[in-house]
Formats: structure tokens, sequence, C-alpha cells
């Protein structure tokens, strides 16, 4: 069987996610058709769904005007695999802290965008990551934090806040999963849920 893995691809690292998405479902003896999402009508013939970083006002926006927020809304009540990285996060959070940010409401958690100040606009961490045998080299940029954290089950956790959760269907990530070559985190979202 092809897994169909669709990309919000408003901005933000859409190849590197395919590519990961690629070694990823290669790992498991399936082979992945990558589509890129601009408009409605593409995420209901998708298995799973990446909603990447960029900035989190844009992409709510996109995914609103093109009416492709309620698509993913009925992906995720289907029980299909959502991994929503930085901005990815934010937008589907319950309460993504700023009006202009729609929430998705599929990750029961609240986040603070650009939480991590100034000195530290980006950073990177060796990351211990529930169900990963080995640290996660995790980059962080302009990263939102996760303030409070409802039923979503804490996967990570950095300097004493969450920084990847799972709920259902759907893994969230504080950090850009796709930039290392390590294809653990979407191996995470996609092939080992429970
Ligand atoms: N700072 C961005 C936002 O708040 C997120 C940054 C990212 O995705 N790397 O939307």
């Amino acid at each position: 069987m092809t897994l169909t893995a669709g990309v919000i691809a408003v901005q933000g690292d859409v190849s590197e996610h395919a590519t990961a998405v690629r070694a990823a479902a290669a790992a498991h003896d399936e082979p992945a058709d990558v589509v890129e999402i601009r408009e409605s009508g593409i995420v209901p013939d998708c298995d799973v769904l990446l909603v990447p970083g960029g900035e989190s006002t844009t992409i709510s926006r996109l995914l609103t005007e093109e009416g492709i927020a309620p698509e993913i809304k009925t992906h995720v009540r289907a029980g299909k695999p959502v991994l929503a990285t930085c901005a990815g996060l934010i937008v589907a959070a319950r309460d993504t802290g700023d009006d202009r940010v729609e929430a998705l409401g599929l990750l029961d958690v609240t986040v603070e965008r650009n939480a991590f100040g100034r000195q530290k606009d980006s950073f990177e961490a060796p990351l211990d990551v529930d169900g990963l045998e080995e640290p996660f080299h995790a980059v962080f940029i302009r990263a939102p934090a996760i303030s409070d954290v409802g039923d979503a089950e804490v996967l990570a956790t950095w300097e004493d806040r969450p920084v990847a959760v799972r709920d259902g269907p759907v893994v969230g990530t504080a950090f850009h999963p796709e930039l290392t070559g390590d294809h653990r985190i979407h191996d995470l979202a996609f092939f080992e849920t429970d």
C-alpha cells in the first residue's frame, strides 16, 4: 500500500518534511506519495498530514480562507495521523494565545508564541523523547512553549517545559524534526500510533 502524505505548503521546509516522511515509510517497506496542500479538496485523499513551521498567522489565514481547516479536523476525527511542528503546533492547539491564529483544537494544549525569549531565539538541544531509544537532536527556531497540557500526553520536555506532545492521532513538536535528517519523529507520528 502506498502512503499518501499531505504537507501544508504555505511556507516552511516542505521538501525536508517530504524527505523525512519518505524515509520513515521506506523503513516500513512502504512507498510514500507526498502531495502539497494549498487548497481544499486534497486533504480527504491523504492518509497522514504534516503542518510545518513558518508563521502561524500566515498558515492560519490560508487554512481558514481556503477551507482547509475543516478538512483537517475531519481527518483527525477519523483517527488519521497528523504531525504539527513549531508554527504547525500553534495552529493545532486548543488555545493559540493569539487572536490572529485560529485554533484548530487538534491538540489539547495551550501555547505561547515565541516564548523562549530573545537570548534563546534559536537553539539546539539533545532531547529525550518517549518512544525513542536515543536522544533526538532538536532544533528550535523562535519556538512556541506549551504552557498548559490538558488531555495530551507529554512526550518530551526541555527545561521543565513540554516540547513534544501526543493527543490521539496528533503529534505536536515545538521544534523542527525535519532539519536534521533524522526521521524518527515522523516515524513516531505516522507509524507508532496506538
Ligand atoms: N515564531 C513562529 C510563530 O509564532 C513559529 C516559528 C517556527 O515555526 N519556526 O508563528
